[in-house]
């Protein structure tokens, strides 16, 4: 099967089969062999690797991965590409594609029966609407995983991999890098895509700690903290906490914490790091 990297290859296909291009489910085709190439050696994939590949599309990424994993399973939601896929995968015989929305099937058991239980990697080109809720389920659901690379919105990308002080940072930031460290492969313009989006995309490596960085006692608060801090931006965080409808702890109390840990009480969410918000969970929670 020719290269769909190679966009002659791919508008054939498309020909081919009639396809309709779906905008509900985010098809945007990656049409360049330079992008692919940069994914597939970002991602690390080895001989011995069980790859997750969410949303193949008409295979164009899955073919590398076939060629460069043990296996590869990938999960295509939309019925209209499988027998698409039958056709441009039929040289490989280490792919198995399941017809079903990733949001609705089980990971877990993915990588206890194919990979026995050992971490897999997870490489995805996602519609931009349902990347968030994929990675942080991923990481939340505690699959067992080496690292996730993934094609998101350039603005997105940014937001994951910046620290304090800056204008992305926020929530997102906090929550990826609690789990991973993030690493941008490579900026990617629309015109590497068919159709073209409207937006710049950006390739990003989580690759997920042994360890989790901080220490800290309740989660669950640590991450309510973290929302409610960066919900009212422009707010102190004293005020944020105080305001927030998940936080019910006495206004004395965040300052005394605050205190404790050096901090002024006038001082902002977004100034503070992922050890600051893991200590500050610590303190109230006692
Ligand atoms: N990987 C291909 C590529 O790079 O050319 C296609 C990328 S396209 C941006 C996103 C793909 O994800 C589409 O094929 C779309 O049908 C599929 N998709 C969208 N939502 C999905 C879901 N919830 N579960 C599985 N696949 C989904």
């Amino acid at each position: 099967m020719a290269n769909l990297g190679n966009p002659q290859n791919t508008i054939a296909v498309l020909q081919k089969y009639q396809f309709n291009f779906q905008k509900k489910f985010g098809q945007n085709f990656l049409i360049d062999t330079h992008v692919l190439d940069k994914i597939i050696a970002a991602a690390q994939i080895t001989k011995d690797d069980l790859v997750l590949e969410i949303g193949p599309g008409i295979g164009t990424m899955t073919q590398y991965l076939c060629e460069h994993a043990r296996e590869v399973v990938a999960v295509e939601i939309d019925k209209n590409l499988i027998p698409i896929l039958e056709d441009t995968l039929k040289e490989y015989d280490n792919v198995t594609v399941l017809n079903e929305d990733i949001l609705k099937v089980d990971i877990n058991q993915i990588a206890q029966e194919k990979n026995a239980g050992r971490p897999i990697k997870v490489v995805a080109n996602l519609p931009y609407y349902i990347t968030t809720p994929i990675i942080m389920g991923l990481f939340e659901s505690h699959v067992p995983i080496d690292n996730i690379t993934v094609m998101v919105q350039k603005e997105v990308a940014d937001r994951m991999q910046v620290g304090p002080g800056t204008k992305d940072y926020g929530a997102l930031s906090l929550a990826v890098q609690y789990y991973a460290k993030p690493y941008i492969v490579a900026n990617v313009p629309p015109n590497c895509f068919m159709p073209r989006p409207k937006v710049g995309s950006a390739v990003i490596r989580l690759t997920r700690h042994k360890e989790v960085p901080v220490f800290v006692k309740d989660e669950k608060l640590m991450f309510r903290l973290i929302r409610a801090s960066f919900n009212q931006r422009r707010k102190t965080l004293v005020n944020g906490l105080n305001n927030s409808p998940e936080i019910d702890v006495p206004k004395e109390l965040i300052i005394e914490a605050l205190k404790t840990m050096g901090l002024s009480a006038t001082v902002r969410g977004e100034t503070l790091t992922l050890e600051d918000f893991a200590k500050l969970a610590n303190i109230i929670s006692e």
